[in-house]
């Protein structure tokens, strides 16, 4: 079977729609195919001021918001990155083959660093991608499921697998984007030319895995659209009513060009009465069984140790190969 990694960050207490739609569920559906390792991405996290009480909490959230949404244990590895030492380790061997310039160039990096400002921006945050690079090709993943703002990450990582093969000799599979165009980026429902985000500076505009119905309904009923009347998908002219029927389709199944006929005359109040019914009716279910999830802790973490345990098998192996190829001194 082919193999797949993807993680996300326990950056908010609660995960959103671009998450679920962007990747949550395309892990899902992947499991049927794939040999698949879903992770929570803790190290990644502590880039940006982080409370440790907070994070520890985070991290078992996001991790039941896996299970919540049909990640299963059974079938696939689900683990917590800092239980892997390998990650860490592997990430320095890579930092030392990526150009300075070369992780300069990241976007997301540029797009952080300029809203923290330079007291607060991390080293950590600059070499982001390079442990996210480290993630993926410790288990050598054939493909990578993630939204679009990950594109460039992944182009790093295809650099810097094909760099070291090419330099020390094939140690790691090269990856492929997994990224499907329809969900790949939801946009927030205040400022809909912006990326739905966990770390937004207003939540108003982000439907949260695990609000209330009724916050989602009213977030969904105060969506940002346009002046015109018309329910058309034009994301350059009509981004909020393009974003609501891009929800709308990936819950409902119905394709975007049969909901414009759907609601041919119809108004854009219509159209949000309907995505809020259908959004909270996928969430409620979702939310109650993360809360389920997270009514006992010591299953959710026995669900994680073993998780790490198959998971270190795989990183160790490949981190072995690599410092022999590195030239590193066998330990014995
Ligand atoms: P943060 O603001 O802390 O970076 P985030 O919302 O970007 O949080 P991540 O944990 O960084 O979430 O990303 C987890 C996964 O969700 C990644 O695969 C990412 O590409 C995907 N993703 C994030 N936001 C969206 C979005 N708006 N639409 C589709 N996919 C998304
Ligand atoms: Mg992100």
């Amino acid at each position: 079977r082919p193999r797949v990694l993807s993680g996300m960050q326990p950056t908010s207490d609660s995960l959103h729609l671009g998450n679920y739609l962007g990747a949550l569920v395309q892990w899902v559906a992947l499991q049927e195919t794939h040999d698949a390792f879903y992770c929570v991405v803790d190290l990644h996290a502590i880039t940006v001021d982080v409370d440790p009480a907070t994070l520890r909490e985070r991290t078992r959230r996001t991790a039941a918001q896996y299970l919540a949404g049909g990640v299963d244990p059974q079938r696939s590895t689900l683990f917590v990155q800092s239980h892997v030492p390998q990650h860490a380790e592997l990430a320095w061997v890579l930092g030392c083959i990526t150009g300075f310039g070369e992780a300069g160039r990241m976007t997301q990096f540029k797009d952080k660093a300029g809203k923290a400002g330079s007291d607060r921006t991390t080293v950590g945050l600059f070499t982001y991608p390079v442990l996210m690079a480290a993630d993926i090709l410790l288990y050598q993943a054939d493909a990578v499921p993630v939204g679009e703002d990950q594109r460039q990450h992944l182009e790093l990582t295809r650099d810097l697998a094909i760099r070291f093969n090419g330099r020390f000799g094939e140690a790691f599979t090269v990856p492929e984007p997994f990224i499907v165009k329809e969900t790949a980026k939801i946009y927030d429902l205040q400022d809909p030319t912006a990326k739905m985000s966990k770390s937004a500076a207003t939540l108003s505009g982000v439907i949260d895995l695990l609000d209330e119905p009724k916050v989602t309904a009213k977030k969904i009923r105060s969506a940002v659209t346009d002046a015109e009347r018309e329910i058309r998908y034009d994301v350059e002219t009509k981004p909020g009513v393009s974003n609501l029927l891009s929800i709308h389709s990936a819950l409902s199944g119905r394709p975007v060009e049969t909901l414009e006929k759907d609601y041919a005359g119809k108004g854009y109040g219509d159209l949000k009465g309907d995505l809020a019914d259908l959004v909270t009716t996928e969430l409620s279910p979702f939310r109650e069984r993360t809360l389920a999830y997270l009514d006992d802790p010591a299953a959710l973490d026995d669900v994680l140790a073993d998780g790490a345990a198959k998971a270190r098998d795989v990183a160790a192996t490949t981190l072995a190969q690599v410092y022999d190829r590195v030239g590193f001194l066998s330990a014995r």
